[in-house]
């Protein structure tokens, strides 16, 4: 995953938020728990709608180059037109900061879908120590 930028995950565990490392997303994208960078439960996304928005991201991160290339070509169609004399000046000219508005209105939109906290879920609900408690309690009512 290339363009990975400001996805985090919050344990249900320990109630924590932390940035996703490349292995971490790695592993949400191919369904694999992984350890709380904190309490180290095991960890793995439930959501299935949270799962289709990080598998959706990919699209999402090819809308930066893409969009580069549109506004570079309308800023070049722009300037070619007015060249001959298609356009005046003042329209090549908002020809081009209409381009150059709408790239960034386009822009900052993807970066806020990419943006996104994950719920992650435990898979292992109760902790080693939690288990060793319940274990005692059982072992003294004997
Ligand atoms: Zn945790």
């Amino acid at each position: 995953m290339a363009a990975a930028i400001g996805i985090k995950g919050h344990c249900a565990q320990c109630d924590m938020t932390f940035e996703l490392k490349p292995w971490q997303l790695n592993a949400i994208a191919i369904d694999v728990p992984f350890d709380c960078t904190y309490c180290h439960s095991g960890l793995q996304l439930g959501c299935a709608k949270q799962l289709r928005q990080f598998r959706a991201l990919d699209q999402w991160a090819l809308v930066r180059p893409s969009m580069i290339m549109l506004t570079c070509a309308t800023l070049l169609v722009a300037l070619f037109a007015e060249w001959l004399g298609l356009l005046s000046v003042i329209g090549q000219l908002n020809v081009s900061l209409v381009a150059v508005l709408i790239h960034l209105l386009v822009v900052r939109y993807a970066r806020h879908r990419q943006t996104m906290i994950l719920k992650l879920q435990v898979i292992n609900p109760l902790p080693v120590e939690q288990l060793a408690r319940i274990a005692c309690a059982r072992l003294s009512e004997q």
